[in-house]
């Protein structure tokens, strides 16, 4: 059964699922890891505030000819998810939680990360929350709203044995410890300062996509849209010989996810142009 086909026995669990991108997806960022369009064949936008899918609506997207390559994706809000990157990630786990981590969905990720599934408590809206080891790309982050995770059975995805939502049940709701560390919703850059300007100047072959990715990354934090971001990245990129096209692809990602704006409603769905052949 293909990742996708599973979405009927989520969503008959109440979970928000969709689907992602296929784990070929080219050019993107991540790819299987976006919200994906079946109906357009793009990157999906405005996918924050969809509810539990109805059957027909999966069964659409199950018609779809690349159905079959499309990862399942889970919105959070009403859950959280734990990413726990490399050993730093679990050092940074254990002082956070003091070991207070009920049992819960538990799953590893295609890039050997470790994941745990919380509830949210009713009421109450859990923002991201992360911290990483300097200098490294392992490191501990709490996901919430605005987000979305892959869950298994997506490609490279797999539960932990009896943790998964159809054997374990219920998910347990978040401890307190996580609770208050994504109840405060500020921003908290921990970049040492003076970090743009260094990473500008060393910029070379081998770092440039992710150098200038960090920085739109940054950008789009604080609101910049893809627009914003690739033209303030561009004549970096130039100096550092990173072809438009590229940049033009590393904006789009970047400006697909949440800013710190609060999300407009009732926005016409704006469509990346990351396209899939049919
Ligand atoms: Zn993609």
């Amino acid at each position: 059964m293909t990742a996708l086909a599973t979405a009927h026995e989520y969503s008959a669990l109440g979970l928000p699922v969709l689907p992602l991108c296929p784990p070929s997806h080219r050019p993107c960022a991540t790819p299987g890891k976006v919200p994906f369009s079946t109906d357009t064949g793009y990157h999906l936008e405005e996918w924050q505030r969809r509810g539990v899918p109805g059957s027909a609506e999966i069964d659409a997207w199950l018609a779809s000819p690349i159905a079959e390559q499309l990862n399942l994706g889970l919105i959070l809000g009403s859950y959280m998810r734990i990413d726990a990157d490399g050993s730093a990630g679990f050092r940074i786990l254990t002082q956070w939680s003091h070991g207070d981590l009920p049992n819960t969905w538990e799953f590893t990720t295609r890039s050997g990360a470790y994941a745990w599934l919380y509830r949210a408590p009713d009421g109450v809206t859990l923002r991201k929350a992360s911290e990483s080891a300097e200098g490294e790309h392992e490191g501990l982050e709490l996901l919430g709203t605005g987000q979305q995770t892959a869950i298994p059975p997506s490609a490279g995805y797999a539960w932990a044995p009896a943790r998964d939502p159809f054997t374990f049940g219920r998910a347990a709701q978040a401890p307190g410890w996580i609770v208050s560390r994504m109840s405060s919703s500020k921003v908290v850059d921990r970049n040492p300062s003076g970090w743009i300007a260094s990473t500008l100047a060393g910029l070379h072959d081998g770092n440039r996509n992710d150098g200038l990715a960090k920085i739109g990354g940054w950008l789009r934090r604080y609101g910049a849209t893809e627009s914003d971001i690739y033209a303030l990245l561009e004549p970096h990129a130039l100096q550092a010989g990173l072809p438009p096209r590229e940049l033009g692809t590393i904006a789009r990602s970047i400006a697909s996810y949440p800013s710190a704006e609060p999300f407009p409603k009732n926005r016409t769905p704006v469509i990346h142009e990351v396209r899939i052949a049919r």
